[in-house]
């Protein structure tokens, strides 16, 4: 994209209702911006953000065994009336009437519809199991939204639900969920903890909030030091051998246990405390298992192995799409702007022109421009050098390819990475080899 023509609108001042740093950031870098209060417009460079996380949570959903499918935003009261959620959902549910004043609801998350729709289709244990999910906005009106995309009132998340025979098969989908998570957050350039969190009335211990570290994070966690290291993407765990589950669950649980306060006051005794390591942290995924919780109530029953009746056993796994973009923000910035991980950066490149006009500096920007085509961003505006590197910072990009009127004259251009800012200076090829491997 060239920028003169660009709906990116960064800003030099800093929002005075931003209170943390990666609003402020997706503010200032013009990634959205505020409709309503909790509500978001996501603009091309954020909207590129948040496509790039969706995509990598899909691959590892797909990779997982998880089939895709769409379900609507707007949801029947009725069927939320069967559960017996309708009344207790209190406040966070935002409730619509239509013309004939049919009861709706704006879907805070899916448990129910999706019951709904497997107790329509799947008759027999033969059918399962089946783990089905969907990336879809979600809506739930918050006390106080905050922090931007962090804490919305509309938000987008990917939600998977599992349905197995029995507890034995609940616990390998489970399991292979975990695993589909450490796999997405690394590929995402964040360091997750898994944390033990509270499974509520069905007990057990098959619920587990994911956190990923960053200064400013709400919760505090203490965790094993192995989880700064761990490589979930290497083949040591075949996510459809249930050995390998075990023995990756056994590891995510045991010894490297990660635990807050709240859940574990005996905490300090249990970590080797050289391996120890606190810090702050935001959540980014749920994942828990609750039985027959819905597949009970609202009568969803499928015939045994036996020839008998049972209900299918479930479990719900979130990741907050939106959220992400927030989080890694507050994980990967300085403070000139964003330091956007390479897998999910708008741009993997920006292209400063530092002299529009100058034949030699339009020449060369041109020629690597339409090299790299959508991967790019342009920067061809008219304006000072200095306003290009700082909106270049700002935004993040892993690359500048800088070109100024003197580098062009010799055939050369500036390389710089904006992670550690090593800067070279090399020919156009040179830079093109490196950056797209051509
Ligand atoms: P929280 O405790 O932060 O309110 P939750 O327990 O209500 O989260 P879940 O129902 O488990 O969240 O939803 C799954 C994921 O969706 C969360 O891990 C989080 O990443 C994301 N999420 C939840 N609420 C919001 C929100 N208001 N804005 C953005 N993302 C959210
Ligand atoms: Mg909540």
């Amino acid at each position: 994209m060239r920028l003169s023509r660009s709906l990116i609108p960064t800003l030099k001042e800093t929002p005075a209702e931003a209170q943390i740093v990666s609003h402020r950031l997706m503010l200032r870098a013009g990634l959205v911006r505020q409709t309503a209060s909790g509500i978001y417009a996501w603009l091309p460079a954020g909207y590129r953000v948040l496509t790039n996380i969706a995509r990598i949570v899909r691959e590892e959903q797909d990779a997982a065994g998880a089939q895709e499918l769409l379900m609507p935003t707007i949801q029947s009261a009725d069927l939320w009336r069967e559960s017996g959620r309708y009344d207790g959902y209190g406040k966070e549910m935002l409730r619509i009437q239509d013309r004939h004043e049919r009861e709706l609801l704006y879907g805070p998350t899916n448990e129910e519809m999706i019951t709904d729709i497997f107790r329509q289709s799947v008759h027999s244990y033969r059918a399962l199991p089946q783990i089905v999910y969907h990336i879809q906005w979600k809506f739930r009106d918050e006390v106080r939204p905050r922090f931007g995309v962090m804490r919305g009132r509309e938000f987008l998340m990917k939600d998977a639900y599992s349905f197995d025979l029995d507890h034995k098969g609940a616990v390998i989908s489970y399991r292979k969920m975990m695993l589909a998570y450490m796999r997405t957050f690394q590929r995402l350039g964040l360091r997750a903890i898994p944390m033990a969190a509270d499974t509520g009335p069905i007990g057990g211990d098959l619920s587990h909030e994911f956190i990923i570290l960053a200064a400013t994070g709400e919760s505090q966690v203490f965790y094993d030091a192995a989880f700064e290291s761990i490589d979930y993407t290497s083949r040591e765990f075949d996510i459809h051998a249930e050995a390998d589950l075990a023995r990756f669950y056994t590891m995510m649980t045991t010894p490297y246990a990660a635990t807050d306060e709240k859940h574990d006051p005996a905490l300090f005794e249990k970590l080797d405390p050289s391996r120890r390591r606190e810090g702050r942290g935001i959540e980014v995924g749920h994942i828990f298992y609750f039985g027959t919780k819905y597949s009970q109530p609202m009568n969803f029953t499928a015939t045994g192995p036996d020839g008998q009746p049972f209900h299918p056993e479930m479990g719900s796994y979130g990741i907050g799409v939106s959220r992400l973009v927030g989080a890694v923000i507050e994980a990967s910035h300085d403070e000139a702007g964003i330091i956007w991980p390479e897998a999910i950066a708008p741009f993997r490149a920006a292209i400063l022109n530092l002299k529009p006009g100058d034949a030699a500096c339009d020449g060369l920007c041109e020629r690597v421009y339409a090299r790299f085509g959508a991967a790019a961003l342009y920067d061809d505006r008219e304006e000072r050098a200095g306003v290009k590197f700082a909106d270049a910072d700002l935004l993040g990009h892993p690359w500048q390819i800088i070109v100024g009127p003197r580098g062009a004259a010799a055939g050369k251009v500036e390389l710089k990475r904006r992670v550690d800012g090593a800067r070279e200076e090399v020919s156009p090829e040179a830079a093109l080899a490196k950056l797209l491997g051509v």
